[in-house]
């Protein structure tokens, strides 16, 4: 079994939902008392965030590069970032490590392409739903088509994530909003939605809708162990 690299903390809420499900998923494959090797280094989310939302890009992609070194060195064999917004500093990341780097963009558009889907909606942070890093690379690299809410519910979306999911506030009011957020996706020819933040999915599970939900945590999550047991 290959060792599992995960930079997490962004925010931990999430992170620990990769930890339980990549842990469950070597179970289930496994069987007995198996359960998944890992280095994870989390790191803590109050200063990327600022980075964030000042635009400094680069001194976070900086921050997250030493932290990827970090992971390789602890003996990680790929590595995952489990963030989507994050991925937008992925090249800084990349080119700081020699391990793999387990795209999230990509492990989704796999499982969307898998369903058959080509017109997808996509909620995330802003970042993630206004930036070509990741709609960018959907289109491009994977050929889907991809719809985003209005500038309003964009705004909904961010706020959400960022005042109440990261924080692990679970708002009834919030999901109601989310649900009627992406049906209005779905009326504009949205095969399905991809939860393009990782704490959606505490929020929005697939029994709330019919509409097929791709949840960016559990897909990178389950590729994590299928490459760690290829
Ligand atoms: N975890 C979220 C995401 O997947 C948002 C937090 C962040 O900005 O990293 O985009």
């Amino acid at each position: 079994m290959k060792t599992i690299g995960l930079l997490g903390g962004m925010s931990w809420e999430s992170t620990a939902l990769y930890y339980r499900w990549i842990n469950e998923g070597v179970r289930e494959r496994l069987g007995g008392l198996h359960s998944a090797q890992i280095a994870l280094l989390s790191v803590d989310f109050q200063p990327i965030e600022e980075l964030q939302h000042a635009g400094h890009w680069d001194e976070a992609g900086a921050a997250l590069a030493e932290a990827a070194r970090h992971v390789q060195a602890a003996g990680a064999d790929f590595l995952l970032l489990c963030t989507n917004t994050m991925h937008k500093v992925a090249p800084q990341i990349e080119a700081a490590i020699t391990i793999p780097f387990l795209h999230i963009a990509d492990a989704t558009a796999a499982r969307i392409k898998q369903q058959g889907m080509h017109t997808i909606g996509l909620l995330g942070t802003k970042f993630t739903m206004q930036q070509p890093f990741y709609a960018g690379r959907l289109a491009e690299k994977h050929g889907l088509r991809v719809l985003v809410p209005p500038p309003d519910d964009q705004e909904i979306v961010h706020r959400v994530i960022y005042d109440e999911l990261v924080l692990g506030v679970v708002r009834e009011e919030s999901r109601e909003q989310f649900l009627r957020i992406m049906a209005d996706l779905h009326a504009r020819g949205a095969q399905g939605i991809i939860e393009g933040c990782t704490e959606i999915v505490m929020l929005v599970q697939q029994r709330h809708t019919a509409i097929p939900l791709f949840d960016t945590t559990a897909i990178h999550a389950q590729a994590a162990v299928e490459m760690a047991l290829a």
